[in-house]
């Protein structure tokens, strides 16, 4: 009876690995071992395997990259899956933003890596499923401490004003009272922008060059202006498509990628049954502006990456199986099917895929180095309308309340707004 139990498992664990391609070999082998040779765990110390990703809890060798997913969906918001972003990380401490599409940076925080480190972001396009989240990320940093700069790289415009560098420039213009409130806050000096733009039609010239790492692009066809990019690295070689269609310069520029990120839509019968999408519209979107399933599938099975990644799709029980069948008429490669805080470590020697487990209740990496806090009443003063509008009452609350705690804290700190309305009779 146990022993037929067992061998039921096994068949399962057998009959699944056509739908999960990516499980090593190595991996079913243990699996199938640890079943006819028990393993005893203490019951004191810590469980002996991790089969999930703990964010900030593991040291990248010096030869690895590390390559989490912090949006894996689509313009349609949802709880599950952010719009396109992926973290990459390497052993030679350098950390990239691929893309920040919308609902991304709250992912981010939920690694719980300083934005100090975080200060390089590359935007393939300038669609807010790629870029929306940028601008949360830039204003906010210095509440969340960030001191450093952050360097930001996108692609140059077809029409005036349409490039990153106008597009940076406009951003910084519309949240012009949210920089200066912002950053009389807090210190402000993360509050500076460096953008570097790039020629959208160069194929394969580096944009990057530093510490050891190259960064490429080539034309994305998407909407001209759009780019896909390579990272390239102690020999490891990491691919990620923004949007696009399958391209000749995807073919020509990733073979043998060791991580080959690419875009790849659902059935358009579902955009049609899900959206509300016409069929031109499901046609249109899905397989002309968009990688198509089947065209996903080709596209790897001409560049044979070490393990391809498709992404921008709803990720659910009824989609998934749609499109893997779909990519499994052209592709019978290693496959991944991205999910928001999907993890890939890559070295020369193995790829693995787990699923990260972020927490959801950050709150900023400790400061990097020394704050310099401005003197906020000074930077940003309250009007005399604002300043008589303060409740009087509640302003003594206020004030007893810090009074409490400087001396909890042995601290001298003055009110700034709450005391003026005493200060001033
Ligand atoms: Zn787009
Ligand atoms: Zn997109």
């Amino acid at each position: 009876m146990k022993k037929s139990l067992i061998v039921g498992f096994a068949a399962g664990v057998v009959a699944s690995v056509g739908l999960v391609v990516s499980l090593p070999v190595d991996t079913l082998k243990s699996a199938i071992a640890a079943m006819s040779e028990p393993v005893e765990w203490s019951p004191t110390k810590p469980f002996p395997k991790h089969d999930v990703y703990y964010p900030g809890t593991e040291e990248l060798a010096p030869d690895e990259m590390r390559v989490i997913a912090c949006g894996t969906g689509m313009p349609q918001p949802r709880l599950k899956q952010a719009a396109a972003c992926y973290v990459v990380e390497l052993g030679n401490g350098d950390k990239f933003i691929f893309d920040m599409g919308e609902g991304s940076f709250e992912r981010i925080m939920a690694l719980g890596i300083p934005l100090d480190q975080l200060n390089k972001v590359f935007l393939g396009h300038l669609h807010l499923d790629h870029a929306g989240d940028f601008p949360a990320f830039y204003f906010t940093g210095p509440v969340n401490n960030r001191l450093t700069p952050v360097r930001l790289w996108g692609p140059n415009g077809i029409k005036p004003g349409w490039g990153t560098k106008a597009w940076a420039e406009n951003m910084v213009e519309m949240w012009a009272w949210e920089e200066a409130t912002r950053g009389a806050a807090v210190d402000p000096r993360g509050l500076k922008l460096e953008v570097n733009e790039f020629d959208w039609t160069a194929i394969n010239e580096p944009i990057y060059e530093e510490n050891g790492v190259v960064i490429r692009t080539f034309p994305a066809i998407h909407g001209d202006q759009s780019v896909s990019f390579t990272l390239e690295w102690k020999g490891l070689k990491f691919a990620f498509s923004s949007d696009t269609l399958p391209t000749k310069w995807w073919r020509e520029h990733t073979v043998g990628a060791d991580l080959s990120i690419h875009e790849c839509f659902i059935p358009a019968d579902f955009m049609m049954s899900k959206y509300g999408f016409t069929p031109s519209e499901a046609i249109f979107v899905g397989s002309q502006g968009h990688t198509a399933a089947e065209a996903f599938g080709k596209i790897m099975s001409q560049t044979k990456p070490r393990l391809a990644v498709c992404y921008h799709f709803q990720n659910d029980h009824d989609t998934a199986p749609a499109v893997l069948q779909a990519i499994r008429k052209t592709y019978d490669g290693p496959l991944d099917l991205a999910q928001d805080f999907m993890v890939w470590n890559v070295t020369k020697e193995a790829i693995r895929t787990r699923m990260g487990v972020p927490n959801h209740e950050a709150f900023p990496a400790p400061v990097q180095r020394q704050k310099q806090p401005p003197d906020s009443a000074a930077e940003f003063p309250f009007s005399k309308l604002s300043l008589e509008s303060i409740d009087i009452e509640s302003a003594a609350v206020t004030n007893q309340m810090i009074e409490e705690f400087n001396a909890r804290n042995g601290t001298s700190v003055e009110p700034a707004y709450t005391g003026l309305p005493f200060k001033s009779q």
